[in-house]
């Protein structure tokens, strides 16, 4: 049995025209009924197969069979090598048979032709039925959409919308189907009306449409015309509905397009030659023949197109298109099991991996996603560092154009980020900044490294600044410079600290000229000097004679504007000569500069024609105040060179050597260092120990010098300390009283005087003859805060009478301490001690003291006693003291008188007490005093 299967269309058309050749081209001449050989061979085979021939019966079986019988005779009679058998069915039947496999032939309407070519194995078509009715004939036939005539409602298919429409049922072609597949082509699908399905015979559409249950009705063409030549229905009852003109040869009124009548098909069982055999058989039949007319049909023809009743089908989603599968699951699993599992298997395995990819990828996408976060937020942190950050940001293109800057540079140079945009970097350049510089700049950046350095800009508000800059290259992945990074930072406040800091560190406040610290570095970096001639350079140290003195008694602000003058004095001297000036202490400057003195042999007389041009330059009166003011410097020198193996201490110890040495000589002196000046120092020290042995071991001597009035009659005498030296012979106290005073050694030896000259007074009272002495007072001693109670002591113990005792102080004392000194002068003067101002007129004081004071006496300073005969500043000085004193009531001593001019020029002035070598040197004080006593007593 050829089991069924799906038969394509393409494969069926192909079907229709190999039956359609092989019956023209292989058609066997038609045998005649009459033929004696076919009869014969009919009744000898007794065993012939049996051909069965289905049939679909409208009507009932016996009408069928007693229509077609003829038909099954005459392919008895013509092919008598089968036995054919005719067989009826319902359409349900017909199926079933197809099914079984239990036909051969089928001769069916031609919709459920074309249903059984899906369903079953049914071959093309071997003829088309030719059908008659009346005269007509017709190979094809339609669908008739009629109405009743009266319903003007109803002209078009249009107007069926929601219509009922009669139909003898819904699976025939001709009463059915044709006319929903031209309404649906309409637009007017099987939802948009109703079916009144009335059942065969047609004939009942007719009624249904007349009696009014339905609106309009489906039947097959020819009916209409049947109905009527039979005299059963009035034409003119009826309109038909979209009518078809387009066949003139088509006898009858249709709705619908055409369609072939019904095939006569084999099943493809069927041997090809019996299938043929019946094809020739049916083409054979003459039409409108005797055996035609007994089947009332035409005839047969050639197979119609049954293409346009599959389409119709597919259309009308009708069987075999109403949507059941063909194919079943189950015949699936059964046909592809093997390929269904391993396909499943390997559907499985890639799903897996594509699981496994997808975790894989979605980890990947995290991963980045998380970096990208990370990214963003480093990038929005590191965007808000540079944002607020202090220091100026710009980015600026290749072409120093710039991109971008940030607040900090706004703030800083006033340009906000909208103006200077795209403006190159060189709005900031200043003339200040040498073009080496910017040189150097794009040198490094070019090289792509970074520069690092300072430079002058101009800012928006037109001032210029200081700036640290630090200007990067700043590269890509592959190394190539895209944009160039400016870090900035204005520094104009830390350079003007910087300068204040420099000047505060090497620079004297008071003056403006360098300081210590100044001098030393400089000292130093000379001293250090890689050169390969010899550099020479001389180095003053200059300090100002008593200035402790004119400080004291001017106070502290004329003192300062002294020392500011002088200052400026000394660097206008030197200023063209490449020198250093200084101002190292109190009162105490430096000058520095070179010489052209050779290492061994310095050019004595040139170094002190340079002292010498200091000197008188100093010499010029000040003017301070409103004040004039004169002043001496004594001068210490030193020369040194860039060979030498002394460092800047040593050099400067030197100078000061030299200039303690000038200071020595009494003031107003220069002294260029000489090695034989250290053994000096060092004798200080020697010195310095021996008068403490001096002062213990009681070798001191005391002197007394006279003291004479106008008469010439002696007045009293000057205690003076005088030091018989075992080695040195007699140092004179200038050598041994200033270094005295430096230490308390001076208070030992200050005492020792009081206590030998008390023992003197002590010694003329007890003899009768009392006289006046007058004793030279430390300061020291002075502000010794027992000396009152000393004093006293003093006197219990040497029991003198204080009347004839005379202090001589200077008035360096009363400077800062006149409450204290004027308490104990008072205390002491009470107890009968007068009070001598000693060197009078060297003190710059303002004598306003004196009235304060119980001073008795004044002493002249032998300096302008000396000067008085020849110069007339000095003998102002000397007249306008005289007055001083007359008005004050004091007693004047002129002391120093060496010479009888002096003397002369004293004694014009009347009371003048007279003191100097010219009336009697100072003499050991006991000796004198026992001759003096002798001769005092010889006279009386
Ligand atoms: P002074 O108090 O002005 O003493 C007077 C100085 O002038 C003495 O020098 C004296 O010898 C000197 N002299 C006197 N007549 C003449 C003269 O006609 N021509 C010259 N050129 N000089 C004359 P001397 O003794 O060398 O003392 C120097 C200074 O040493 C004193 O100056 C005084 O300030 C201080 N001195 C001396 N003895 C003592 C003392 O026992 N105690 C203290 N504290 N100082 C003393
Ligand atoms: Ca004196
Ligand atoms: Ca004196």
């Amino acid at each position: 049995m050829i089991s069924s299967r799906v038969v394509s269309q393409r494969s069926w058309y192909t079907l229709i025209f190999t039956a359609l050749l092989s019956v023209i081209l292989a058609l066997p001449l038609p045998l005649s009924a009459e033929d004696p050989e076919s009869i014969q061979t009919a009744a000898l085979d007794t065993a012939k197969p049996t051909v069965n021939v289905g049939i679909l019966a409208f009507r009932p079986k016996p009408e069928v069979i007693a229509r077609w019988q003829p038909l099954i005779d005459y392919f008895n009679a013509e092919i008598p090598s089968a036995h054919f058998v005719l067989n009826t069915y319902t359409n349900q039947e017909l199926d079933n048979a197809v099914a079984n496999n239990e036909l051969d032939f089928i001769f069916a309407q031609p919709s459920h032709y074309v249903r059984l070519t899906y369903t079953h194995s049914l071959s093309s078509p071997l003829a088309t039925l030719v059908n008659r009715q009346g005269q007509d004939t017709f190979e094809v036939f339609a669908g008739v959409i009629l109405t009743r005539s009266d319903r003007n409602d109803i002209t078009a298919l249009s107007d069926l919308r929601g219509k009922t429409i009669a139909a003898p049922s819904t699976e025939g072609l001709g009463g059915f189907q044709m006319q929903a597949y031209e309404l649906l082509q309409a637009g007017i699908g099987m939802k948009d009306y109703r079916v009144l399905v009335t059942d065969q015979p047609q004939d009942r559409v007719i009624a249904a449409v007349l009696d009014g249950s339905a609106d309009a009705g489906f039947v097959r063409t020819g009916l209409i015309e049947a109905m009527s030549r039979a005299g059963k229905l009035d034409p003119q009852q009826f309109k038909v509905l979209n009518p078809n003109t387009r066949r003139l040869d088509f006898p009858f009124a249709a709705s619908t397009r055409f369609y072939p009548e019904w095939p006569f098909a084999a099943m493809t069982h069927v041997e090809h030659d019996l299938a043929r055999q019946v094809a020739a058989g049916l083409l054979a039949i003459p039409h409108g023949g005797e055996l035609a007319e007994s089947m009332r049909i035409h005839g047969f023809t050639i197979p119609g197109d049954y293409r346009n009743i599959d389409q119709l089908l597919r259309t009308l989603r009708m069987p075999p298109f109403d949507d059941v599968p063909f194919v079943t699951l189950q015949d699936i699993w059964e046909n592809w099991k093997s390929l269904i599992i391993t396909a499943l298997f390997l559907l499985g395995i890639l799903l897996i991996l594509a699981l496994f990819y997808l975790f894989y990828r979605n980890r990947h996408l995290l991963h980045i996603q998380r970096e990208l976060q990370d990214y963003i937020a480093e990038n929005q942190k590191l965007k808000l560092a540079v944002e607020q950050s202090p220091v100026s940001i710009a980015l600026t293109d290749l072409q120093s154009r710039v991109l971008y800057i940030n607040h900090a540079f706004t703030q800083n140079t006033g340009y906000r980020p909208e103006e200077i945009h795209g403006k190159k970097m060189n709005i900031f350049k200043s003339d200040n900044t040498p073009p080496q510089l910017f040189q150097q700049l794009w040198t490094s950046l070019l090289d792509g490294k970074s520069w690092h350095g300072e430079m002058a800009s101009t800012y928006k508000d037109g001032q210029e600044h200081d700036e640290e800059l630090v200007v990067s290259p700043i590269t890509n992945a592959d190394g190539d410079t895209f944009a160039y990074l400016t870090i900035k930072q204005d520094i104009t406040e830390r350079k003007r600290s910087e300068a204040h800091i420099h000047r505060l560190a090497y620079y004297d406040q008071l003056t403006g000229l360098a300081n210590r610290a100044l001098l030393t570095k400089t000292l130093a970096a000379h001293l250090r000097e890689h050169q390969r001639h010899l550099v020479s350079r001389l180095l003053l140290l200059i300090n100002i004679d008593r200035f402790k003195v004119i400080n004291d008694a001017r106070g502290h602000v004329f003192g300062d504007a002294l020392l500011h003058a002088l200052g400026q004095r000394l660097h206008s001297l030197v200023q063209d000569k490449d020198a250093l000036v200084a101002r190292i202490s109190a009162d105490e400057y430096a000058i520095m500069l070179s010489c052209d003195a050779s290492k061994d042999t310095p050019d004595v007389n040139k170094i002190m024609s340079i002292a010498d041009e200091i000197h008188v330059c100093v010499a010029q009166p000040f003017l301070i105040n409103g004040e004039l003011l004169t002043i001496a410097v004594s001068l210490g020198m030193v020369t040194f060179n860039n060979a030498c193996d002394l460092n800047g201490d040593e050099v400067l110890q030197r100078a000061d050597t030299a200039l303690h040495h000038a200071r020595s000589a009494g003031g107003n002196q220069s002294a260029l260092f000489e090695p034989g000046m250290l053994n000096q120092i060092s004798n200080q020290f020697l010195l310095d120990k021996e008068l403490r042995e001096a002062i213990r071991s009681e070798t001191l001597d005391i002197y007394l010098q006279p003291q004479f009035d106008t008469n010439g009659e002696l007045y009293g005498a000057e205690a003076l300390v005088r030091w018989p030296h075992p080695t040195r012979g007699m140092v004179p106290p200038s050598l041994f009283i200033p270094m005295a005073e430096k230490s308390d050694l001076i208070v030992d030896l200050s005492e020792y005087v009081f206590r030998k000259s008390f023992l003197l007074l002590a010694e003329s009272q007890r003899q009768g003859h009392p006289l006046h002495i007058a004793i030279n007072v430390s300061p020291r001693h002075c502000r010794k805060s027992n000396l009152v109670e000393w004093i006293v002591a003093l006197v219990e113990e040497t029991g003198v009478d204080l009347g004839y005792l005379t202090l001589e102080i200077t008035e360096g004392l009363f400077i800062g301490n006149l409450e204290m000194v004027s308490q104990r002068m008072k205390l002491l003067h009470a107890m009968g001690i007068r009070f001598s101002i000693d060197d009078f007129g060297t003190g710059y004081s303002s004598l306003s003291y004196l009235k304060q004071l119980p001073i008795h006496e004044l002493k002249i300073d032998k300096s302008f006693i000396q000067d008085a005969p020849h110069n007339t500043n000095s003998a102002a000085l000397v007249e306008a003291i005289l007055a001083v004193a007359k008005h004050m009531e004091l007693v004047v001593v002129a002391e120093g008188v060496e010479t009888q001019e002096q003397h002369a020029y004293i004694k014009r002035h009347h009371g003048v007490i007279q003191q100097g070598f010219l009336l009697g040197r100072p003499q050991p004080g006991k000796e004198w005093l026992d001759q003096w006593i002798a001769s005092q007593k010889s006279r009386h």
